[in-house]
């Protein structure tokens, strides 16, 4: 037989030609399962750059999770957190932070860490405040109450009955007054651990700066004494702690909707220790607390009140 070459070749027998299909299938069919192995190294070699170029960028942008990266952030917020002087400037960028803070969150959570919450209520007793210990009560959470001048002495008498802890945030709140002088602040700080006193019988020493300890909204009003240095040491001295916060709820500016109190708050929670700053005089954030129990406990977390041994979420002092 010729082929189209003109050469002669021989044509293989019926069972020849079935061993050469098979040997040629077997030949593309090996080639086949090459080329298939060669795609998928190809393919996981591109998603392993891929995936490690991106964490890359990432721990790039994230700010080494450590207390002094998270002190210094801090500060900005607690000049803002009063109500006295909102700024909705430093409150967007203070929400800006937010998913920084929640990469560092969700990936130490599954670390063995205590999982203990502070929540911590400021300025009060207020309008909400009756509402809010129906609230913790219903779960049987124990919180603290940094408590002002403000509001009737029968909801601090409750606070108090109810196993949770009162702490002192000054009688007048009064920046310009308890910032101008040791002596005023010292006045006004023993005003309201008097009025604790005479709601409880039980003389407080647990203490929240107005405005944190880390505020320079206090270089307004203290004539350059530098006073926030002076009053951290001073009433250390004379047997009070002071507590600042790690955890903030953004509940001190303008109105905002109960979901961004909850979202702030769980989204930022600390694999050990969270100090929670809220304010029982906003509904607002009131309004959030029952979430943020019901996610706390449901996620291992553990809520307490703070004593005089407990974190103390210092931001540091900037005055
Ligand atoms: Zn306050």
């Amino acid at each position: 037989m010729r082929n189209s070459y003109g050469q002669t070749t021989i044509e293989p027998s019926g069972s020849a030609k079935t061993k050469i299909r098979r040997v040629t299938f077997r030949k593309r069919q090996r080639r086949f399962i090459f080329m298939c192995i060669l795609g998928i190294a190809i393919l996981f070699t591109a998603i392993f750059l891929i995936v490690n170029n991106h964490s890359s960028n990432q721990s790039e942008n994230t700010p080494a999770p450590n207390d002094s990266q998270t002190a210094q952030a801090e500060p900005t917020e607690g000049q803002t957190k009063e109500p006295n002087e909102p700024s909705p400037k430093e409150d967007a960028s203070a929400l800006t932070e937010i998913p920084t803070e929640e990469i560092s969150a969700t990936a130490n959570i599954s670390e063995s860490g205590a999982k203990i919450v502070y929540l911590t209520f400021d300025d009060g007793p207020g309008p909400h405040t009756a509402r809010l210990l129906d609230i913790l009560k219903k779960y049987n959470v124990k919180a603290t109450f940094f408590v002002t001048g403000a509001g009737d002495d029968a909801l601090i008498t409750r606070e108090y009955n109810e196993g949770h802890s009162v702490g002192l945030h000054t009688f007048t709140h009064d920046y310009a007054y308890v910032y101008s002088s040791m002596d005023n602040f010292f006045a006004d700080l023993y005003r309201v651990q008097q009025r604790v006193q005479n709601a409880t019988g039980f003389t407080s020493t647990l203490i929240r700066f107005p405005g944190g300890s880390s505020n320079v909204v206090s270089t307004y009003y203290d004539g350059g004494t530098r006073i926030m240095s002076l009053l951290s040491e001073a009433v250390t001295a004379r047997g009070f702690t002071y507590f600042d916060w790690n955890v903030s709820s953004g509940d001190a500016g303008a109105p905002l909707p109960p979901e961004t109190i909850y979202e702030n708050v769980v989204n930022n929670l600390k694999p050990e220790y969270s100090v929670v700053l809220q304010h029982d005089i906003k509904d607002y954030s009131v309004d959030a607390v029952e979430r943020i129990i019901d996610y706390g406990l449901k996620n291992g977390y553990t809520f307490r009140r703070l004593e005089p041994d407990s974190y103390t979420a210092h931001h540091g002092i900037n005055n």
